[in-house]
C-alpha cells in the first residue's frame, strides 16, 4: 500500500497506542487506521481520564487536496474534526479505513476525541462543525469591527443574558438610546 498523502513512499506497520495498530507512511508521518480495529481499541479503553494537551511546537498537518484510498483507490471524504480547527479526517466507506495526517492524533487525544473518532463522521457532528465554524467567523468578523476587548465584554454580557428571565426587556433596554 502506498500513502495516500504522498504517494510515492510505502506504508509501514506502525503502532499508534498499545494495542492499536495501523499503518504509518515514513515521509508524511500520515496514519491509516482500520475502523475495525479501532472499535475494538476504543471499546476497551476506560473512560478518558488526564487530558493530553497538544505542545505549541506539535505540528499538525492537513492534506487539502482530495486522497484516494490506498486500498481500493476511491476518492475518500473529509469530515472536519472541529469548528474551530481546519484539520479534517478522510475516510473511506468502502474499506471502512481512515486518514489522519500527521499529528491528528495528537490532536484527536487533545481535543477528548481520540475515543470517539466514528462520531466525526456522523452527519450530526458534521453539522454542528458547521455551525460552530459560522459562529466563530461571525465573532471574527465583530472582533476586527469592535475589538477584542469590546467583543469579549459583550461575551460574557450575552452568556449573563442566556438564560436570564428578563432577557427581551434588558436587551430592548440595552438596544434603547
Ligand atoms: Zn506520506
Ligand atoms: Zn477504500
Amino acid at each position: 500500500m502506498h500513502c495516500p498523502a504522498c504517494r510515492t513512499s510505502r506504508l509501514q506497520p506502525a503502532k499508534l497506542e498499545d494495542g492499536l495498530l495501523g499503518h504509518g507512511c515514513p515521509q508524511c508521518s500520515g496514519t491509516l487506521v482500520s475502523l475495525l480495529h479501532y472499535r475494538d481499541w476504543a471499546e476497551r479503553q476506560p473512560e478518558q481520564e488526564g487530558v493530553a494537551t497538544l505542545a505549541a511546537e506539535e505540528q499538525v498537518g492537513e492534506s487539502s487536496h482530495a486522497l484516494s484510498c490506498p486500498k481500493c483507490a476511491k476518492l475518500m471524504s473529509k469530515f472536519q474534526i472541529s469548528g474551530t480547527r481546519a484539520n479534517r479526517l478522510d475516510l473511506c466507506g468502502t474499506c471502512d479505513e481512515a486518514w489522519l495526517d500527521s499529528g491528528e492524533w495528537q490532536l484527536l487525544k487533545a481535543l477528548e476525541l481520540s475515543h470517539r473518532m466514528p462520531a466525526i463522521f456522523t452527519e450530526a457532528w458534521q453539522r454542528q462543525v458547521r455551525q460552530q465554524a459560522s459562529e466563530q467567523a461571525r465573532r471574527e468578523r465583530f472582533t476586527r469591527i469592535a475589538g477584542e476587548e469590546a467583543i469579549a465584554r459583550a461575551d460574557e454580557i450575552r452568556e449573563w443574558l442566556k438564560d436570564h428571565p428578563r432577557r427581551r426587556e434588558l436587551l430592548f433596554y440595552i438596544g434603547h438610546d
